[in-house]
């Protein structure tokens, strides 16, 4: 089914999309001039960012956030205290003590006024980081295989809501609606519903869906990308339920709300965010049990005597225990499956969260709210949450990302789109290829070393949550 499924895809309109920001604004030319095909243009060609990137796209390092353990660079001039700054210290002194990191987090990213996600596109080589929908098109299409073979084992219903949690700028549904768009009977079946807290994202997405407004309400539109209705939500809860449902979420786990705890010769203290006397942010350990305490004996249980025994510190996430239970309750009783793609390990996580600014580490407590804050996801634990959930559903993997593409079939889509092609498209399919399943720096790289490459296949994990009416989802097997 996979390769009959590969055979249809649609043909590669955005090819050279060169959503590797690896080009230079002159690179990019050769895009405009490609063979017509019967699809229609896809957002990446039509990129605000890109159409307008520069020369220093060239010579910008896409960092993805899987990297861990990398030294910040720290700055340390004074400067004037943000809007957001000025709210987390007001929070820490009316509180009357320190925040939870994951409180921290929280503020950083979603705080409704100044939260890192929430006024801007911050992907790709003029934002902060690369996600992989953004290094390639097929990142995208192979989803939307996956997809497409999860509608077939649900018996091919009529009406399904596809979830996506945190889409960024859209481009992975972007992909998934161009690359099986051959399946009329799957894409007439679609709602999509978009689970997206940031107002200025929520726009990107509009945009690059191709959405016209139905009435007045910008919640819900039509993308004239395959006829589909669109709508958004600020949480999953907010989406119906009662109707068949597949969720992807591509990188969104990680940016969920970590709490931090070390063990200390009091016992395992939750580590809290503090102000120092010289006004600048500090981490503590909290002098009390937390109530975030209840999910780290509950993680415990879940880990192995190993695990427990080597312990130093631990990072929980209560935020993602309880989505992957709003998650399989909702696939256990309307039927479907969720993916879930994140960095992560397939085993308790012990300090991960880091910062990034510009494609570089910076430290977590520098100029909050202008960096990005993700942490390594805990596949066991999202696991256990969901079967704890609900019987009705099985949970499948982690596999790697590398795995994952492979046995999907990327193989054959990258040697499709090699046939129809000139040289720097090559190039970018190839660089994207391997960032996509790669491991480490790519070896067939020619160009500039701080532009090589890095393979994300094997620090990316997938899993998937289904309905057990549903068997075995592809490519778990
Ligand atoms: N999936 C995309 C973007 C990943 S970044 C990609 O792979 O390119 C995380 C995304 O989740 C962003 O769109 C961000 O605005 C959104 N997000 C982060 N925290 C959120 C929350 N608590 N609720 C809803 N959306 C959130």
């Amino acid at each position: 089914m996979l390769r009959r499924l590969l055979t249809q895809t649609s043909s590669p309109r955005r090819l050279l999309s060169s959503k590797t920001p690896f080009f230079s604004k002159p690179s990019l030319s050769p895009f405009s001039s490609l063979p017509s095909s019967p699809d229609p243009p896809s957002s990446a060609s039509s990129h605000v960012e890109e159409s307008g990137s520069s020369a220093a796209a060239g010579t910008t390092i896409s960092v993805d956030r899987s990297a861990l353990f990398n030294p910040p660079d720290h700055s340390h001039e004074p400067t004037p205290d943000s809007e957001l700054v000025k709210h987390l210290k007001s929070v820490i002194k009316f509180r009357g003590g320190p925040i939870s990191v994951a409180e921290y987090m929280e503020e950083v990213l979603t705080n409704p006024r100044s939260g890192y996600y929430m006024n801007r596109d911050v992907f790709g080589a003029q934002g902060d980081f690369i996600t992989s929908p953004e290094v390639s098109q097929m990142f995208g299409e192979m989803i939307g295989v996956w997809t497409v073979c999860l509608w077939e084992q649900m018996g091919k219903p009529e009406r399904v809501n596809l979830i996506e949690l945190g889409p960024g700028r859209g481009t992975l549904m972007v992909d998934l609606l161009r690359g099986t768009s051959k399946f009329r009977n799957f894409t007439e079946s679609l709602h999509i519903h978009l689970v997206e807290c940031s107002p200025a994202l929520q726009k990107l997405q509009h945009q690059n869906l191709k959405c016209t407004d139905e009435s007045s309400s910008e919640k819900k539109a039509i993308s004239s990308l395959a006829g589909t209705p669109v709508h958004w939500h600020s949480t999953l809860e907010e989406v119906p339920s009662g109707v068949p449902t597949i969720i992807i979420a591509h990188e969104f786990y990680d940016a969920l709300p970590v709490h931090q705890f070390q063990k200390s010769p009091r016992g395992w203290c939750e580590k809290m965010v503090d102000v120092g006397e010289d006004s600048q942010f500090r981490f503590v350990l909290s002098p009390q049990p937390t109530p975030a305490a209840l999910y780290l004996v509950k993680r415990s249980t879940w880990a192995t005597p190993e695990e427990r025994e080597k312990l130093e510190h631990v990072e929980i996430s209560p935020k993602s225990m309880d989505l992957t239970q709003e998650i399989a309750k909702r696939i256990g009783s309307d039927g479907g499956g969720a993916l879930i793609i994140d960095y992560g390990k397939d085993g308790i996580i012990s300090d991960s969260l880091q910062a990034i600014r510009e494609h570089k580490f910076v430290n977590i407590l520098d100029d909050p709210g202008s960096a990005d804050l993700s942490a390594y996801v805990d596949f066991p634990s999202i696991k256990h949450s969901a079967e704890e959930a609900s019987e009705n559903v099985s949970v499948h993997g982690p596999m790697t990302q590398s795995q994952f593409l492979g046995s999907l079939g990327i193989n054959f889509r990258v040697d499709a789109l090699l046939q129809n092609c000139d040289d720097e498209q090559a190039e970018s399919l190839r660089s994207g290829y391997w960032r996509l399943v790669g491991d480490g720096e790519a070896p067939f790289w020619e160009g500039p070393d701080e532009q090589t490459p890095i393979g994300m296949g094997e620090r990316y994990l997938a899993m998937a949550i289904v309905n057990r009416n549903q068997g075995t989802p592809a490519p778990f097997q």
